[in-house]
């Protein structure tokens, strides 16, 4: 037996997983003041998972930040004050087991590709910012250091709009495929054009908010539905090439934007379709993911049970 930890922004949630079954799952809010309260709150909301199942073999943690999954240290971590902590060794003491940490758009691949029973996957996380994961022979691909698969990040045009995220690029996949970058055309679009509808939507902040462009759309905005058909061009590129590399079994979409697929996912993949090479397009299965929000334990647990059973590691991760 195995715990998955998913430290997101707002919540923790811990649970023991069998295979990809969760039980006892337990959350509680994020503590972010400082780095110190946010690993007692962590081991707080797991002392109460173990205290119910017992010692756990391996713990899994996913954390919204980039790892250097060989040496267990979170490179950067926005949103969390994790930068520069060894947060491999610094919960493994605490819990006196081997813990294992990588980025949570890994974990959320991982734990699809288990769940859907594939070997191969590519999921794209489309949220604020893009995230990507990356399985090959049902274990995580991540370069050499576990800095890789960052799939938001590859150029669609080089002299597209500056990247929203940490990345000194132009035209990145992040730059029209995310939150940000909607909500900076929907807020361009209605700057330029006062007499619209989408001029209207402009909250107090003097912004268009991805919830009010989605509403528009929904609404039948012409203005609201061209930003959406020029956002499923742009992740149609994306994904024709992700499957020209991968060839995977599935292609994932998941991440909170998914929850407005029906005006992007279905243009998207006719953009794919005409862009992929025939042979691997055919061969592609691209359906939102399935996971849930149990998604994120899992995929951690699955990275401990995987890690206890035959390590990817150069250096351990005993206590
Ligand atoms: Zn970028």
């Amino acid at each position: 037996m195995v715990l998955g930890v998913d430290v997101g922004g707002t919540k923790v949630a811990v649970a023991a997983v069998d295979g990809v079954t969760v039980r006892e799952a337990t959350e509680q809010p994020t503590i972010t003041e400082t780095t110190g309260a946010l690993l007692d709150g962590i081991e707080a909301v797991v002392r109460r998972v173990i205290d119910k199942v017992g010692e756990p073999e391996a713990i899994g943690v996913g954390v919204p930040s980039q790892i250097d999954f060989a040496a267990g240290v979170v490179e950067t971590s926005v949103n969390i004050p994790l930068t520069g902590v060894p947060l491999r060794d610094e919960l493994s003491g605490r819990f006196g087991v081997p813990v294992f940490v990588d980025n949570d758009a890994n974990c959320a691949a991982l734990a699809e590709a288990h769940i859907l029973g594939v070997q191969y996957l590519v999921m794209l996380t489309l949220g604020t910012g893009v995230g990507g994961g990356v399985v090959i022979e049902g274990s995580t691909f991540r370069g050499a250091h576990g800095l890789g698969a960052e799939l938001g990040h590859v150029t669609l045009n080089a002299d597209g709009p500056p990247c929203p995220g940490n990345c000194p690029n132009r035209g990145c996949i992040e730059a029209y495929c995310s939150g940000q970058a909607l909500e900076r055309d929907a807020t361009e679009f209605a700057q330029d054009k006062p007499e619209s509808g989408l001029a209207r939507a402009i909250g107090p902040d003097g912004r268009v908010s991805g919830r009010h462009l989605v509403a528009a759309a929904d609404s039948g905005d012409p203005d609201a539905r061209l930003i959406f058909e020029n956002f499923a061009r742009m992740l149609g590129i994306a994904i024709a090439g992700f499957v020209n590399v991968f060839e995977p079994e599935r292609l994932t979409i998941g991440g909170g934007l998914s929850r407005a697929s029906h005006l992007f996912l279905d243009r998207a993949i006719q953009e794919a379709d005409a862009r992929a090479l025939p042979a691997l397009f055919k061969r592609t299965k691209i359906a939102l993911a399935e996971g849930g929000a149990d998604a994120g334990v899992i995929g951690a647990a699955v990275l401990a049970a995987q890690e206890v059973a035959g390590p990817n590691l150069r250096d351990t991760a005993m206590p």
